[in-house]
């Protein structure tokens, strides 16, 4: 069973682009929820956060306070990393155990930072959603209702489509003029026959 790793900008249409993928079979592990999950529930993960950041980082009902949290690590790039070593072996773990128990030719790894975390190098194919810079922000602004500086805050954290293209294997175009199913049918045809 081949591991796919998806990724792209944000806004890019990752998710969108992972439901077309799941309404033809596949199975797919959104990483970033698992991990926003695993916050709240591991109990390991907890400790080691309120560790780090105080009691605040949990909310009365005990779940994560991710405005919180994302206020101290946005430009603090020491303790996202401390952040990420405390998460992620965990997110791993759970996406090893988990593909263990599909049986379809391939599956998906969805993953926001899948190349700048290295996990790409962990992927048998990965795939690349690209949609040009306006049309991300017009849509995270929708989607989010946040405001233009926020979404560009967040585009200068990531790697941009020309660093992910170098490593991607396929490239999804999702622009307001591209027809993204037949490009997903295509891929998935070539998956299906290498997996
Ligand atoms: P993030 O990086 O923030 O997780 P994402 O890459 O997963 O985002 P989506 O949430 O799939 O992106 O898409 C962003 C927004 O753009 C959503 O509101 C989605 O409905 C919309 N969208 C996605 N693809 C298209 C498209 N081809 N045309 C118009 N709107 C789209």
């Amino acid at each position: 069973m081949l591991k796919v790793g998806i990724t792209g900008g944000i806004g890019s249409g990752k998710s969108t682009v992972c439901r077309v993928f799941s309404v033809l079979g596949i199975p797919v592990f959104e990483s970033d929820k698992i991990a926003r999950e695993l916050m709240n529930t591991d109990t390991e993960i907890k400790q080691q956060l309120v560790d780090l950041f105080g009691t605040a980082v949990y909310l009365p009902d005990h779940t994560i306070n991710r405005k919180y949290l994302a206020g101290i690590v946005f430009n603090n790039p020491s303790l996202l990393a401390q952040l990420n070593t405390i998460v992620h072996p965990v997110v791993r773990k759970t996406f090893f155990d988990w593909c263990e128990k599909q049986q379809t030719p391939y599956i998906i790894h969805e993953a926001a930072i899948l190349f700048e975390s290295g996990f790409y190098k962990m992927m048998d194919k990965t795939i690349t959603v690209i949609t040009s810079e306006h049309e991300r922000i017009q849509r995270v602004m929708k989607r989010d209702g946040i405001t233009l500086e926020m979404v560009n805050e967040r585009i200068k954290n990531q790697w941009n489509d020309q660093q992910r293209m170098e490593l991607a294997d396929f490239v999804i175009g999702n622009n307001d003029d591209e027809l993204v199913i037949p490009q997903i049918i295509e891929i998935d045809k070539k998956l299906r026959a290498d997996g």
